[in-house]
């Protein structure tokens, strides 16, 4: 099958003129324009033949059409409505891709899984929105999904706090609630020239494999006290958390 390639930048910037498509700062738009990266985040991933994939965000298509050639199926939840039409055209050839219109954080993705990826474990892709990272990561982990792995590019920052070890600047609570549910690692670092418009932080591409078990706590309560803990730097434990309401006898 003829792939259009939707990463070429003459490409992109003609099929956003034919709609008169606008980037949306505020939706975190920055669309990637480099095979290279595309291919090798696919790669990663490692997906084939009998894969069930989610996307968030697929854009005007790029990373869609790359996991829609190795998948089995990839379903996409998009948050523009401006970009359906494109995507409605881009991604017409696969059979096995679906886009959904709604905010990832609002739709009901145990649903979306049981529904329309046979309620098979998923592996989450995603060239992720940044505005909004760390509350889509929160509930990708939190909702109990049956998610095999979630391969994401993130701001750079972000990537290197996801998947701190214990011990260095960078780790803090977003650190030990991904590192509960995950093992991360980041696998690809991102300039920023791969991307339409250009975004003026670097990015990387973070991998979490999800554990299969996880230990049998009162959750809240952890990162309650892991939150807590981690608020208030220059303080003592006791203090932080004296602070953050919980009472202990000093
Ligand atoms: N996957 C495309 C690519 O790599 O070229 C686009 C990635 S772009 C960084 C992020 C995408 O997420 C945009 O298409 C944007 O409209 C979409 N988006 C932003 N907020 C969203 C949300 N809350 N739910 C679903 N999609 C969202």
């Amino acid at each position: 099958m003829e792939t259009k390639r939707l990463y070429s930048p003459k490409y992109v910037k003609e099929i956003l003129a034919k709609y008169g498509f606008e980037f949306s700062k505020s939706l975190g738009q920055n669309f990637l324009i480099d095979g290279n990266i595309v291919r090798k985040i696919v790669e990663k991933a490692n997906i084939g033949p009998e894969d069930y994939v989610l996307e968030i965000g697929p854009g005007i298509g790029t990373l869609t059409e790359e996991l829609a050639l190795k998948a089995k199926k990839v379903v996409a939840i998009e948050l523009d409505k401006d970009l359906l039409p494109i995507l409605d055209e881009t991604l017409s050839q696969y059979e096995n891709v679906e886009i959904i219109h709604g905010d990832v954080l609002k739709v009901d993705l145990k649903k979306i899984i049981e529904e329309k990826l046979d309620n098979k474990r998923v592996k989450l892709v995603a060239n992720l929105p940044y505005y909004v990272t760390t509350p889509i990561i929160t509930k990708l982990l939190e909702s109990d999904l049956n998610l095999d792995s979630i391969i994401v590019m993130v701001q750079k920052e972000v990537a290197e706090r996801m998947g701190a070890k214990a011990g260095g600047k960078e780790y803090g609570s977003l650190s030990v609630f991904v590192s509960f549910f995950s093992q991360a690692e980041i696998i690809i670092n991102v300039p920023k020239t791969v991307f339409m418009p250009q975004p003026k932080v670097d990015s990387a591409v973070i991998k979490l494999d999800i554990k299969k078990e996880l230990p049998d706590i009162d959750r809240d309560k952890f990162f309650k006290v892991v939150k807590a803990a981690f608020s208030k730097r220059r303080k003592t434990l006791l203090n932080a958390l004296s602070s953050y309401g919980f009472n202990i006898d000093k």
